[in-house]
């Protein structure tokens, strides 16, 4: 599979002729080649957009919601493809990726009724013969920058939103999932997509990241990826003023009180955290148990982890596949062995062999080990013990990042309280910290981010709210 650069409506070769080889992670041989954009592409997608934004701008709403609702049924149509590129190239397990495929659609549809819903208001006003509103107008150029864990979800919802709102969009999405963008591409180009409204971008983040956010004609940088490079983007968004939305990682606690219902607690951690190998930025890999359920708790969790199917990614029960890259191994590999030395307890796991990652259960961890603060993305959980709610507070709270949390609890005012103190953008009570739908405000504080993404959170991070008044009568002045 040979792709080129989705620029201006054509597919074409990158201006520095560079090409990138996509292994497959399901069975590593060579899936795909891929044209790698370089900061003149970047430049060129960028004044293409710029082009093409009035008239899309212009769009009738109906017209835009026809073009997004095509899309979602092309999109429902290749499930199959979507499934097979999101094995091979971001290493999903079936499982994983026939979720990602289905909830794409949802996510479009839901971005196809906010074309009708992008609105103002109107304002009681002091100002006597006048009347007074709010519009929104799109914000023109956008770009999107995506990582590699959902590529299909997290690139896409970006750009159908950035659409539905009137904007042009300009994808960049991982070097390590640039097959997945590409086919965002394919698929909103045969729906009718006018050319330059969207363009899609393959690219090292360091070449293109600069062109792309420093370019005048791009209003909103959307970034969903590492808090590191999060920060780099907001500081260079700030020297020009632009607009910014940050979607960064998490270190997410799943808080478990006495008088949890143990069994469906285990589980619920269990999805949280080893869902597509905890490459996730809600995975729940934070456990805190008070003191009552602890050792019971350990126990039942570590043999449920130890009992996960890792597999290679062919066979369709396989809960536990590869990490992206083994790099990540040594990472976590550092961390565990640091909690270890300073009184950790390795219930499961802990070991790995290229980048297959043992599903790893560590007890008795503490603050004062890296592990407690460093976000792993992989199959690691660690556990801490609480002697009462308000220390699994402090402990759940004591973290620089805050997205998803979920509190284990049959009280309702413990539920109430949690849900109000933990410093977190999404708390779940007896749910899984993964969760996300087309239109819930999605999104963290703290180290986690900035803005939200989601239905008319979308809508309104990607317009801007203009103030109007319209005097009817004519107005008094002073002099
Ligand atoms: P990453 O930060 O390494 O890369 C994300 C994107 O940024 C990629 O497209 C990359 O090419 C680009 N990039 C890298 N350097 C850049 C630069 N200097 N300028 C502009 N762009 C640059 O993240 P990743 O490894 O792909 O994804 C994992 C991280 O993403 C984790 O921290 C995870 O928690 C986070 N994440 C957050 C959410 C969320 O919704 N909060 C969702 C998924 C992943």
């Amino acid at each position: 599979m040979d792709k080129e650069l989705f620029i201006g409506g054509e597919w074409v070769p990158s201006e520095s002729g560079q090409t990138m080889v996509i292994t497959s992670l399901v069975n590593g041989k060579p899936y795909g080649r891929v044209s790698l954009g370089s900061r003149a592409d970047a430049v060129k997608a960028v004044n293409a957009a710029e082009a093409a934004v009035k008239a899309w701008g212009r769009t009738a709403p109906s017209e835009r919601e026809d073009i997004l609702l095509k899309a979602a049924d092309i999109l429902a149509r290749k499930r199959d493809d979507i499934v097979d590129v999101l094995q091979n190239e971001a290493g999903s397990t079936f499982g994983k990726a026939m979720f990602e495929a289905g909830f794409i659609v949802n996510i479009v549809r839901a971005a196809a009724g906010e074309c009708r819903r992008v609105c103002g208001t109107t304002y009681a006003t002091d100002i006597p013969g006048a009347f007074s509103y709010s519009l929104r107008r799109p914000l023109g150029v956008v770009v999107g920058i995506s990582p590699f864990n959902f590529p299909i979800v997290l690139g896409g919802k970006k750009l159908a939103f950035a659409l539905a709102a009137g904007n042009c969009f300009i994808l960049k999405p991982s070097e390590l999932t640039p097959l997945c963008g590409l086919l965002l591409g394919e698929i909103f180009q045969e729906a009718g997509v006018p050319p330059g409204v969207l363009s899609i971008l393959p690219g090292k983040g360091a070449e293109l990241g600069d062109a792309l956010i420093g370019h005048p004609a791009v209003k909103l940088v959307t970034f969903t990826g590492s808090t590191v490079i999060g920060k780099r983007i907001a500081q260079t968004c700030a020297v020009k003023l632009k607009k910014v939305t940050l979607e960064l990682g998490g270190k997410n606690p799943i808080i478990i009180l006495k008088d949890a219902d143990m069994d469906y607690a285990v589980q619920a951690s269990a999805f949280s955290a080893f869902i597509h190998q905890g490459q996730v930025c809600m995975a729940g890999s934070r456990i805190i148990v008070e003191n009552e359920l602890y050792e019971d708790f350990c126990g039942k969790f570590s043999d449920k982890a130890a009992a996960l199917k890792v597999g290679p990614l062919e066979e369709k029960d396989t809960v536990i596949g590869p990490l992206i890259r083994s790099a990540q191994c040594d990472m976590i590999g550092e961390l565990i062995v640091d909690a270890v030395s300073r009184g950790a307890k390795l219930l499961t796991g802990g070991g790995w062999e290229g980048n297959m990652f043992e599903p790893t259960v560590i007890a008795d961890v503490t603050p004062e080990m890296k592990i407690f603060h460093e976000e792993c993305f992989g199959p690691v959980v660690i556990i801490a013990k609480a002697d009462s709610p308000e220390q699994a507070l402090d402990l759940a709270n004591n973290t620089e990042y805050g997205l998803s949390a979920a509190v284990f609890t049959n009280d309702l005012k413990q539920a109430s309280f949690f849900s109000e103190n933990i410093e977190a953008g999404m708390v779940h009570v007896n749910g899984p910290t993964v969760r996300d739908e087309a239109h819930i405000p999605f999104g963290g504080i703290k180290n986690s981010g900035l803005g939200r993404e989601g239905g008319r959170y979308s809508i309104e991070e990607m317009t801007e709210l203009k103030w109007v008044t319209i005097q009817n009568e004519k107005a008094h002045f002073p002099f």
